[in-house]
């Protein structure tokens, strides 16, 4: 792998760094706050490196500089302020090449829909995009430390957009930043309304496949997704108005 650190990064892997940070700010708003734990992590398409939340900040704090630059491969040293989860990402990212992004987070609906034996169903536009491929890794339930565990937790997710991790959290994965946020934030708001629904006397209704289909093809198109994406932009910069600069700063730093 080429060493990159956060002063040798391309113009484009700085500005993804950026965003990066507001990814994380925006997770802490949606409520996938956990002291300092979770993660969120995205690569440049097909670089050997990842840019990943360090280990010691929250969603909540973070800024650009904590945003470091992590190997794809684990057998690269990684850096000293690498999350002791690095190895979930590095082991998805390996094995999904069209993955750009993960979201890892101990968000409490997602966790608790993930302990229990429910099949997500499409009670909401967010169900939806998520029924029927929506696994469960259970094989352990603690903190993903080494790369074999990692392994299994990719070869639990296949081809999806996420996995829940039982008693754990959940592995949301998409094609760029803007997709593994917005469905991180898509699936907390599926599993809430979802356990909301199955406490109700009398059962509930879920949408028809056809509905399904047609609110994939329409509400999470990629035109939607940047969209929703804009919009967390927009809510991270109102609390936080400093984040309105570090796309800039890191176009600046680049130049
Ligand atoms: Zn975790």
């Amino acid at each position: 792998m080429t060493q990159q650190t956060p002063a040798t990064l391309p113009p484009l892997a700085r500005r993804l760094r950026a965003h990066v940070a507001v990814a994380a700010r925006s997770l802490s708003l949606g409520g996938h706050d956990d002291f300092n734990q979770g993660q969120v992590s995205a690569r440049a398409p097909g670089a050997d490196y990842m840019l990943i939340k360090g280990a010691l900040k929250g969603f909540d704090e973070c800024v650009p500089d904590d945003v470091i630059v992590a190997p794809v491969d684990p057998a690269v040293p990684s850096p000293a302020l690498a999350p002791p989860e690095l190895a979930l990402h590095q082991a998805v990212y390996r094995a999904r090449p069209d993955v750009n992004a993960i979201v890892h987070s101990h968000a409490p609906h997602t966790l608790v829909f993930g302990a229990t034996d429910l099949a997500l169903r499409a009670v909401s536009h967010e169900g939806a995009y998520f029924e029927g491929r929506l696994p469960r890794y259970t094989l352990t339930s603690n903190t993903i430390l080494d790369i074999a565990t990692g392994e299994q937790v990719a070869d639990a997710l296949g081809d999806n957009p996420a996995a829940l991790l039982r008693n754990h959290g959940g592995v949301i994965v998409g094609k760029s930043i803007r997709h593994a946020t917005v469905h991180a934030h898509t699936l907390e708001r599926a599993c809430r309304l979802q356990l909301m629904a199955e406490q109700l006397p009398g059962g509930y209704h879920s949408s028809s496949l056809e509905d399904v289909d047609g609110k994939r093809a329409f509400i999470y198109a990629d035109l939607s997704v940047r969209s929703y994406w804009d919009h967390a932009v927009g809510q991270v910069q109102r609390r936080w108005p400093e984040a309105a600069d570090w796309p800039s700063q890191a176009a600046r730093e680049a130049a």
